[in-house]
């Protein structure tokens, strides 16, 4: 598997080098609305600690990353008016992952929808 590289989009949100719309943060965590929503309230997770994917995450970061993937479960219900939640994660390029710093969909999904595919 390849190196984490720094210079990635997220690690450049994380840096404040990249704009972004933060929906919630903690010490461990950053959560932000993502760029092309592929259902309404479309929300990413991200650890703050370089990660390239669930490959190499450690017990820590897995932890705080679904400890807040559960809090903005809640949120999608609450605030974006969802029914239900779709949670999704890729790894690597062929397992459909386009920015590698570990991250994890969720998506906000209401009667009858459809989740718009990645691309
Ligand atoms: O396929 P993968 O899970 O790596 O998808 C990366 C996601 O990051 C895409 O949903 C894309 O819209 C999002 N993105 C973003 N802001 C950026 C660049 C990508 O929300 N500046």
């Amino acid at each position: 598997m390849a190196q984490y590289d720094p210079n990635n989009i997220f690690a450049k949100i994380l840096r404040g080098e990249l704009p972004s719309y933060k929906v919630y943060e903690d010490e461990a965590t950053f959560v932000f609305m993502d760029i092309m929503p592929r259902s309404d309230g479309h929300m990413l997770v991200i650890p703050k600690t370089p990660c390239r994917n669930l490959l190499d995450a450690s017990a820590e970061q897995l932890a705080a990353v679904m400890a807040t993937a559960q809090k903005m479960s809640h949120v999608a219900m609450r605030a974006f008016d969802a029914q239900g939640v779709t949670v999704q994660q890729f790894n690597e390029a062929e397992g459909g992952q386009e920015v590698f710093h570990l991250h994890f969909h969720i998506l906000p999904r209401r009667g009858g929808d459809t989740v718009r595919p990645p691309g």
